[in-house]
């Protein structure tokens, strides 16, 4: 099946997040939202908890609509990005480390309690021993390419 861009998801109401201040603001336009839990080192940094929740998007389902130009962005590791608010701290995404063009939003952004498909875990070998899966999700050494971003 084709789908246009022109026809995604125009009468869907978008996923919509900021940073805890709102300087920073975002719209995600998909049907649903997937999410992996990564349990990596630079995320644990991060975040200051055990592990991240990514929820996907591809470039063209993201509008910002408030204040894009305060992104301030640290290369964690070579190629990928996370960017922050300088004001209050969020982080707020993350991209370049999935071998694609996917962008990565800490689910916990996103406003109010978004029905999240949480398709498993990722960088598990990293998984620190305070924390433990309790979940059948599949587990991944590391990004599954083309894992939960995609057209819908
Ligand atoms: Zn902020
Ligand atoms: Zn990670």
């Amino acid at each position: 099946m084709t789908v246009h861009n022109s026809d995604i998801n125009h009468s869907l109401e978008p996923f919509s997040g900021s940073c805890l201040c709102g300087s920073i603001k975002f719209e995600i336009h998909r049907k649903y939202l997937n999410a992996i839990h990564c349990y990596c080192g630079m995320c644990r940094k991060a975040h200051g908890t055990a592990f991240s929740t990514h929820a996907l998007a591809t470039p063209s389902q993201v509008q910002w609509t408030e204040g894009k130009s305060l992104l301030t962005g640290y290369e964690s590791s070579p190629g990928a990005y996370r960017e922050f608010c300088p004001v209050c701290g969020t982080h707020i995404l993350v991209h370049g480390q999935s071998g694609d063009d996917s962008l990565a939003f800490p689910a916990g952004t996103i406003n109010g309690n978004p029905a999240l498909t949480i398709l498993g875990h990722m960088y598990t070998d990293d998984l620190v021993s305070w924390y433990v899966i309790n979940d059948n999700l599949p587990q991944h050494h590391q990004w599954p390419p083309g894992f939960g971003s995609n057209d819908d």
